[in-house]
């Protein structure tokens, strides 16, 4: 695989969008299936990515699996262990607050998102309307937060959804 960046600051910026955008793609694909919801995410490790999953909430069944547990579930597989420090996530809406919690007990460096909780939560999910931001300074968590990255386009995912899959809200 091709590393996406070398060091930090502004080139950073650009391994989160490159994330972002595996996690989009992720998220499209969902969409042309029938059970599949407008959400992505990416694990980047090192500049480069380590892990890509969608929701799969109603293809399996499974309340919990949702694209940011998909990809943390496969991130620990790869690397054959529970500790995600020094990895990013990278997810087309703002983790919700089950997720952000699993981010935080994976030990992940820092949450990129694009849309925003409430965004989906105008949609009829049956969002906990906690922001990332509230849980991080209630909680004490140490994750640092990268809000809007991308977030026309995550955006385009939860319009496109809306034409097409009206009424499989969960
Ligand atoms: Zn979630």
């Amino acid at each position: 695989m091709v590393p996406l960046y070398q060091g930090r600051g502004l080139v950073e910026t650009e391994t989160d969008a490159a994330g972002m955008r595996a996690a989009i793609t992720a998220a499209r694909q969902n969409l042309r299936r029938p059970d599949g919801g407008p959400f992505g995410a990416c694990i980047l490790k090192d500049g480069r990515v380590l892990a890509v999953a969608r929701n799969t909430v109603l293809a399996r069944r499974d309340p919990t699996c949702h694209a940011e547990i998909g990809a943390i579930r496969l991130a620990a597989r790869r690397l054959g262990t529970h500790d995600l420090s020094g990895c990013r996530i990278c997810s087309t809406t703002e983790p919700c607050p089950m997720c952000f919690a699993a981010i935080h007990w994976a030990g992940i460096d820092a949450v990129v998102y694009g849309t925003r909780i409430a965004d989906v939560a105008r949609l009829g999910f049956r969002e906990l309307t906690i922001s990332n931001r509230a849980m991080k300074r209630i909680g004490g968590s140490a994750v640092r937060i990268v809000p809007g990255v991308l977030r026309v386009e995550c955006r385009e995912l939860l319009r496109d959804w809306e034409r097409w899959h009206r009424g499989r809200i969960y």
